[in-house]
């Protein structure tokens, strides 16, 4: 049997593993790179494998970074099933036609440079009829269900604790010998706002890792509260406006579940708060779905509060119109538009026209990949270029890591301390290359045996 890395390997993004047996080989995720012109021009180059070859594949979940590239694979001969959860195949739709828009627009944009340079048009990287070919390709399962993938495989999907649908997945290998494959997907911070803390896994003669937080701890978990109720009061007071940063599975509906909270046990004042974002509109819909996913808490708190996901002075703005009336608006407010890291969508706008006043906030709650203007923002930027205006940061920069949904390296190391035997190698992934060395280290002090790949690095195992 042979493991390969076709991404996320010494990086965070483009998540794509192989796994073959000589009679089979199925992929593990298939996500874009991120991070900058340079990273996302890698998800138009072609794949380093034939997408004909294979014969199934796994998506742990529905990031971008995890399934963003399937509908390419299928324009481009992938013909196997795409086992997921439920909650997954929904949210994989609303994350590729978003995609498939964004791909769509740069591509217009990039189509008229390159005319005026006398280069021939590119095509996007896919598009919507992509995307609905790839939804059919789909076959759902439940947590705790063993499935058959290929002919030697069995999967067994665990729930990850990291977003709406996450799982790491178990394979059982039946070659000649039988062997026990782990693939983490990304690992969830224990007690985040919504989804259920991650499944232990006991049995594993391989493990491949996530490390995003390999060297990092988070702040506590009650930051979370504390302080994103002080940001909103401080914001309040100075009648500014709060923009918020998000991305639009799972951080959204957490901060619209936590704000509805605190809006309705007094702690921050009633005051507008628009979720300025279709797409996070379209993911909400996925959740309500899916309340058996909730962790205990929101699932008591549906008794009560019936939509996890509203409250009285919640504003939802669909059209572009509604979304520059934001503008003018001379109240204190809230407004929560995507993407996560400022590359596209609404949240662009909002930063232009609010950043250089020093009574509004922006505050980020999420993830930001090195290279993007969420990241250059949050280190403390002054000056920035924004849809071809240069802007003075003059807004208060704020940030709570303690929302993330990757475990720190404690939560890491606790969720493999709970494999006996310990595993015979594990691959860290899914991290910059200096937290999966440093995971990989802590590994090994542990009595781990740990290797950090490369990407296209090949084992037998
Ligand atoms: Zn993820």
């Amino acid at each position: 049997m042979e493991i390969q890395f076709f991404g996320a390997a010494k990086e965070v993004t483009g998540s794509c593993h192989s796994l073959s047996t000589k009679e089979e080989k199925i992929l593990i995720d298939c996500g874009f790179f991120q991070g900058g012109k340079d990273m996302e021009r890698l998800n138009y180059e072609n794949f380093n494998f034939n997408p004909k070859d294979y014969d199934a594949m796994i998506l742990t979940h529905a990031h971008l970074d995890h399934c963003g590239r399937i509908p390419k694979l299928v324009s481009q001969g992938f013909r196997g099933k795409i086992f997921a959860t439920a909650a997954t195949k929904d949210l994989a739709l609303v994350i590729m036609l978003d995609a498939a828009k964004i791909a769509a627009e740069d591509t217009m944009h990039e189509n008229k440079r390159r005319a005026r340079e006398g280069l021939p048009a590119r095509k996007p990287i896919y598009n919507d009829t992509d995307v609905r070919a790839a939804m059919k390709l789909f076959v759902t399962v439940t947590y705790g269900e063993e499935v058959k993938i290929s002919k030697n495989i069995i999967a067994k999907f665990y729930d990850a604790g990291h977003i709406l649908g996450a799982a790491c997945v178990q394979l059982k290998v039946d070659e000649k010998k039988k062997s026990l494959v782990v693939f983490s997907g990304d690992l969830g911070q224990a007690d985040a706002v919504l989804v259920k803390n991650a499944q232990p896994i006991e049995k594993a003669d391989y493990v491949a890792i996530e490390s995003t937080y390999g060297d990092r701890l988070h702040p506590p978990i009650d930051q979370r509260q504390k302080e994103l109720v002080r940001i909103i009061n401080e914001t309040h007071k100075k009648g500014g406006k709060l923009l918020i940063p998000s991305f639009a599975i799972e951080r959204a509906q957490e901060i619209i579940y936590c704000i509805g909270n605190y809006m309705r046990d007094g702690l921050i004042p009633k005051m507008k708060v628009y979720l300025d974002s279709p797409m996070a509109m379209r993911a909400t819909e996925v959740f309500s779905k899916y309340p058996e996913y909730y962790n205990k808490e929101v699932q008591e708190s549906i008794k009560t509060r019936k939509d996890p996901f509203d409250f009285p002075s919640l504003i939802k703005t669909q059209s572009v119109e509604e979304s520059k009336e934001i503008n003018y608006l001379k109240e204190p407010c809230i407004v929560i538009a995507g993407n996560g890291m400022c590359t596209a969508g609404r949240i662009k706008h909002h930063i232009r026209n609010s950043i250089g006043n020093k009574n509004n906030t922006l505050l980020f709650v999420g993830y930001q990949v090195e290279g993007t203007l969420g990241y250059w923002l949050k280190k403390g930027e002054k000056k920035i270029k924004l849809l071809g205006v240069q802007v003075d940061v003059k807004a208060k920069i704020e940030a709570i890591d303690s929302f993330s949904a990757h475990a720190d390296y404690k939560g890491l190391m606790k969720w493999i301390e709970n494999y006996k035997p310990k595993p015979k190698k594990v691959f860290v992934i899914h991290g910059d290359e200096e937290q999966s060395e440093a995971f990989s280290k802590r590994l090994e002090k542990a009595g781990f045996k740990s290797c950090v790949p490369s990407i296209g690095d090949k084992f037998e195992i």
